[in-house]
């Protein structure tokens, strides 16, 4: 049996555990803050695989930022990451060999392997969190491009008339409308116009304290504002779905991520159905939720380490 020290690294938090070549998670997960610099993190890393030794024969890491062809280094970090972290050299941390991958693209062979999209062969993954993230899996395969950045779906654009700014700085990217900090944006946006605002639960609220949880708990009690910002982010997720399902034709369309766990996908699932040319998708929850990475970035290490006889991950 081959197992696989793997780490989920995030820019808030960091997880790990040993995952066997079946997806089984065999170790306790554990779970630390990221530290802030790079050099705290790499420390960080040798020291868990310092304590590990012995128990595993590689290490997998599914990872924030975009992962080279040959999954050995970040070649493009985010903004959340310690700066500097592309130049983390993952071969040092072991001496065992390394296998890193995005973690969405990690998440969704997750998915694919072990979780909700198991049996299908076409599947697109959409992590909905503070960003969004997305894996598209294509006749059993992940899609990773010329360069190993595929399936940045949170940059599509879903207006043309620059009206949001992405994080990105480019305008109307899918992520400035559908992610957490979409959906923020959105109820700062129709505070301003909607009379309601005023009328419910946040007659007395300043418009910046409001958090995507509060919105969405208020939204379930009925508040008629929060329920006009929950269904326009909802209808902003769905509007990249819809283009990514016409262009991709899958069977299966998985949410992951904090904001995924909170979407009707029957009601989301509806509307996407009505609005593409391709044959009806299916819209489910993730199942592995936050050990997806983990698992799918060892999976993918397994399946590496068969394709290579000589044993490169
Ligand atoms: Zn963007």
């Amino acid at each position: 049996m081959t197992k696989f020290l793997s780490f989920d690294i995030g820019g808030t938090k960091l997880s790990y555990a040993i995952v066997d070549e079946k997806g089984k998670i065999c170790s306790g997960i554990h779970k630390k803050s990221t530290p802030k610099t790079v050099e705290e993190l790499f420390f960080m890393l040798c020291q868990i695989t310092n304590e590990n030794e012995g128990q595993f024969d590689y290490v997998s890491f599914a990872t924030a930022g975009a992962v080279n062809l040959e999954n050995t280094l970040v070649r493009s970090s985010t903004p959340n990451m310690p700066e500097g972290y592309r130049n983390l050299d993952f071969s040092r941390v072991s001496k065992s060999n390394i296998f890193v991958e995005n973690d969405a693209n990690a998440a969704a062979w997750g998915e694919y392997k072990k979780g909700a999209a198991r049996g299908y062969k076409n599947i697109i993954v959409i992590t909905l969190g503070t960003g969004i993230g997305g894996g598209i899996i294509i006749n059993r395969k992940l899609l990773r491009g010329k360069s190993g950045k595929a399936g940045e779906v949170g940059s599509i654009k879903i207006h043309t008339d620059a009206v949001r700014e992405c994080t990105c700085h480019n305008f109307d990217c899918w992520e400035a409308y559908a992610s957490g900090t979409g959906m923020k944006e959105t109820i700062r946006r129709l505070a301003k116009i909607r009379p309601s605002f005023r009328k419910g639960v946040y007659r007395n609220a300043r418009v910046e304290d409001i958090t995507t949880i509060d919105l969405i708990k208020s939204a379930q009690r009925g508040d008629e504002f929060a329920k006009e910002v929950f269904e326009t982010w909802q209808h902003h997720v769905a509007l990249g779905i819809i283009s990514l399902v016409n262009i991709f034709d899958p069977e299966i369309v998985v949410l992951s991520g904090g904001m995924g766990e909170v979407v009707d996908c029957k009601k989301l699932e509806k509307e996407v159905n009505h609005n593409i040319v391709v044959d009806p998708v299916k819209i489910v929850p993730a199942e592995l939720k936050n050990n997806a990475g983990m698992v799918g970035a060892a999976l993918l290490a397994y399946e590496n380490l068969e394709l290579h006889e000589d044993n490169r991950i």
